[in-house]
């Protein structure tokens, strides 16, 4: 398979996620990396963010709350390159009405090959990687023969389109 190079900066652009019963938890690990996350660009669901800015005092860029949207805008913005890092402590003992857009954001995170946490102790050990403040050259699969698969309709097919 062939792949393509995409770099990350040593500023990288951190997703920050929680379910309600998770929120504590996050706040208190991004509590404890606070200066860390003040080095790099936040973004986060509605009420994450808003939770994380009033006690960090550091600025973040807030989307929409999960349910409402802020899940799918995050993947968006991973297959946009416009976030290269998830932190996302998703609770597993809670059924979750958005439960769809929560599997889609995983999934946007591995067809894109960012970095993902979804608990403390995998968070720790990403944050205290050297690879944290420094270029990563990330390799994603070279979606290009995806792109240009045969489908045929009617009398035409994609590569001839
Ligand atoms: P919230 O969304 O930060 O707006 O609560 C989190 C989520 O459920 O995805």
């Amino acid at each position: 398979m062939k792949y393509q190079k995409i770099t990350m900066n040593p500023n990288k652009k951190i997703a920050l996620v929680a379910h309600d019963n998770k929120k504590r938890d996050l706040l208190e690990w991004a509590r404890f990396n606070r200066d860390l996350l003040a080095h790099h660009e936040i973004f986060a669901t509605g009420t994450t963010g808003f939770i994380l800015e009033r006690e960090l005092n550091i600025p973040i860029h807030k989307l929409q709350s999960g349910p409402l949207g802020g899940d799918q805008q995050i993947g968006a913005k991973i297959a946009e390159n416009e976030i290269d890092f998830l932190i996302f402590f998703w609770d597993p003992l809670e059924p979750m009405p958005h439960d769809p857009d929560v599997k889609a954001l995983l999934r946007m995170a591995v067809v894109w090959n960012i970095p993902i946490a979804c608990n403390r102790a995998t968070a720790d050990f990403m944050v205290s990687s050297p690879l944290m403040d420094s270029e990563y050259e990330r390799l994603v699969p070279d979606y290009q023969s995806y792109r240009q698969r045969r489908i045929e309709w009617e009398h035409q097919s994609l590569q001839e389109a």
